[in-house]
């Protein structure tokens, strides 16, 4: 019996559902529908009224309609992609079934001859007869189809047929849960509740409508688990009680004196948010945001030093060995001898490695730099007192909260990224942090210029680069691709390389995917000491790696890239004090519309800004790959359309921490749309 209050109901697995066997849960599960709550979100994209059954007399072309006729010939063509075909009729006329792809058996078996069926479909007129193509419902009953049915999406190997009396099996059972909002949010939804939404979300007639009150609740939802899931994990974190730090302030004006520049305010801003969280009992679990070139190291780097003054080691760790290198080298020149700084590297021998992990252990080492491996391999501390992690975006929640765990309570925690995201994205993807944001760059920086080339122009282009290059600057140039594929028709990197090479001979190197680690280390220096002048190399130029010198960057097919992505990519140059420039490239001629996407890169350097465009233009799941990331995609809510929701979760989410409200009720939201395995348990 199904406990109809009980959520968990829910989760159970779909083999629980009458009708669903072995087979049809293998092929829903490679859809990454486990459960029952799953499938609730397999909503249904349009509808056919099969209650509205016409006669083939009275067919309209080009509209769904059901009809109910006798198979009376069969045609199976020994050609391959020839279509099998069924003639099949009714007191008024004649329709063609027609099935592509599909197994003479198979139609024999759905289109008995002689025996009525009832089909339903798109209705085609080809060559003075109507058409029916891969007939969407066959059925010997006709009463069982006679209604208002679902069209989903369909997952292969499942029938649309099967889908309905699943979904409606589910919606009949569906248990009743106790409402988790306060009563001013249920207003806001004219009271409607959850269960009610969801039958209403599964009717066929309201596909598509995202402003009613259904929609708009189970958005918000969504939104809101989200959201409480995030604040749940930060209170958590700040309960944490921990050993404060206690540093010399002039200690660190005295390096901050040494530096070839001075902070801007943003910097200073942010690094007093930080100190002050290092200096105090609770743990830090903070986000350091601000966009490329905006100068996060040496706030992290500051932060680190005042940490290994207070008598704490600290680990920094980079996505990429390249980049961990190169924060450990900026830190050499910066502390010179006055602390005992590491690089633990994937190449690095056993004996190095081991002796390296030997003097952490021992406390011999202040700061280690490395790959996000240091916390994956066996390496122990001695006293570790902050792990600072650099670009990554892509980590999620439950990685965040995982590493902060590692740490250790006294272990304090400051991500930073380069990733611009919308506002209304910021509690979504970062509600479990704090924020600290440099939201200006140096004075020193000056706008990078941006500008769009056809291809056919590439003797410009050129012409452009000899002149560069004669000033001593230096240029990437990027290619999407590596393997010349016809199909994306992209660029192959190593035929530009080879092209470049003619005309600069010995000035160009390349870089792609498939080149060893030590190979790119060792080409990415020499780039960096000067000795070659332009890098083809695919879009794996890190971010955040630091070319001061390099001042073009010059992106072939631009348009295959999204907005903050190629902001990302132009965030390569720009560093050092030279006028910079960025030139895309465009197969052919700007569309009105993409003229208009690239003119706001052309007329912004701000990440932020270029970030919500983009989302408008391209959708959330598309900005910077967050779709691979494995971060949360909202089923229901949509970023751009429901940021008024957006703001109404957090201000709710803000009300009850401010009046620390108990939030047991909430349990059967987040489990069902978190699975916050974060939050072990919370009633
Ligand atoms: P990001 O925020 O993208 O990680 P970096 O920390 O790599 O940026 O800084 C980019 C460059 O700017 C570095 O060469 C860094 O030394 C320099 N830089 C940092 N802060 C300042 C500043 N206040 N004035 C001038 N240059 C700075
Ligand atoms: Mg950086």
């Amino acid at each position: 019996m199904v406990n109809k209050s009980n959520y968990e109901y829910l989760l159970a697995d779909l083999t629980t559902l009458k009708g669903v066997g072995v087979k049809t849960t293998n092929l829903l599960k490679k859809k990454n529908i486990n459960n029952i709550f799953d499938l609730l979100w397999k909503l249904p994209k349009s509808y056919t009224d099969r209650s509205l059954s016409a006669k083939i007399k009275d067919l309209k072309i080009g509209e769904n309609q059901t009809i109910t006729v006798t198979p009376q010939k069969y045609s199976f063509p020994r050609i391959r992609n020839l279509p099998n075909k069924v003639i099949c009729h009714d007191e008024t006329g004649q329709i063609d079934c027609i099935f592509f792809n599909s197994y003479e058996g198979y139609v024999r078996k759905i289109l008995p001859l002689g025996k009525e069926v009832t089909i339903s479909g798109k209705i085609g007129f080809f060559k003075n007869k109507y058409q029916l193509t891969n007939p969407k419902y066959i059925s010997e009953d006709a009463s069982l189809i006679k209604q208002k049915h679902n069209t989903y999406s369909l997952t292969e190997g499942i029938s649309e047929k099967i889908y309905n009396k699943i979904i409606n099996q589910i919606i009949e059972k569906l248990p009743f849960l106790n409402e988790w909002h306060s009563e001013s949010i249920i207003n806001k939804f004219d009271k409607i509740n959850w269960n009610d939404a969801i039958v209403k979300l599964h009717k066929p007639e309201n596909v598509g409508k995202y402003k009613d009150n259904f929609y708009q609740r189970l958005a918000f939802d969504e939104i809101f688990s989200t959201f409480l899931v995030n604040s749940e994990i930060r209170k958590k974190i700040k309960k944490i009680k921990k050993k404060e730090k206690s540093f010399d302030l002039k200690k660190q004006k005295n390096l901050i004196d040494k530096l070839e520049f001075s902070l801007t305010r943003d910097q200073n801003k942010t690094l007093i948010e930080i100190n002050n969280d290092l200096s105090s009992t609770t743990k830090m679990f903070r986000l350091l945001q601000g966009d490329v070139g905006s100068g996060k190291t040496i706030v992290s780097l500051i932060a680190a030093y005042n940490t290994v003054n207070s008598g704490f080691q600290v680990a920094v760790m980079a996505p990429t060995e390249i980049l961990a290198r190169q924060h450990y080298n900026f830190a050499k020149k910066l502390f010179s001898n006055e602390i005992r700084i590491e690089l633990i590297s994937g190449k690095s021998d056993y004996k190095t490695k081991k002796n390296i992990l030997t003097k952490l252990a021992n406390n011999e080492i202040d700061i280690i730099f490395g790959t996000h491996a240091i916390f994956q391999k066996k390496v122990f501390f001695n006293n570790l007192g902050l792990i600072i992690i650099d670009e990554q975006h892509k980590f999620g929640v439950n990685q965040r909260k995982r590493l902060s765990d590692k740490g250790g309570d006294n272990c304090d925690v400051l991500l930073m990224t380069a990733t611009p995201i919308p506002r209304t994205l910021t509690m979504t993807m970062y509600g479990d942090m704090d924020l600290s944001i440099i939201s200006e760059k140096p004075k020193s920086r000056k706008p990078i210029k941006t500008y769009s080339k056809l291809e056919s122009k590439i003797d410009d282009i050129l012409k452009f680069i000899k002149k560069e290059i004669k000033l001593g600057n230096q240029i990437f140039w990027v290619c999407p691709l590596i393997e010349e594929s016809k199909k994306l028709d992209h660029t192959s990197a190593v035929k530009k390389f080879e092209f470049l090479n003619k005309i600069f001979p010995n000035q160009v190197s390349l870089l792609h995917g498939k080149t060893e680690i030590e190979e790119k280390e060792t080409i990415l220096n020499r780039f960096l000491k000067k000795e070659f002048q332009i890098l083809v190399s695919t879009t794996i130029i890190e971010v955040g790696i630091d070319f001061p010198n390099a001042n073009v960057i010059i992106i072939e097919n631009a348009n295959k890239f999204g907005l903050s992505q190629l902001h990302q990519l132009r965030g390569r140059v720009g560093r050092g004090d030279k006028d910079s420039t960025c030139i895309l490239m465009f197969k052919s001629n700007l569309s009105e519309n993409a003229k208009k996407r690239i003119n706001i890169l052309k007329e912004s350097n701000d990440g932020f800004y270029i970030s919500e465009e983009d989302m408008k233009i391209r959708g959330f799941g598309d900005i910077l790959g967050f779709k691979q990331s494995g971060i949360k995609n909202f089923k229901l809510a949509d970023p751009i359309h429901n940021s008024d929701l957006f703001l109404l979760a957090e201000k709710e989410m803000r009300r009850i921490e401010r009046e620390n409200e108990d939030i047991s009720k909430f349990k059967p939201l987040i489990k069902l749309y978190d699975r916050a395995d974060v939050i072990n348990d919370i009633a």
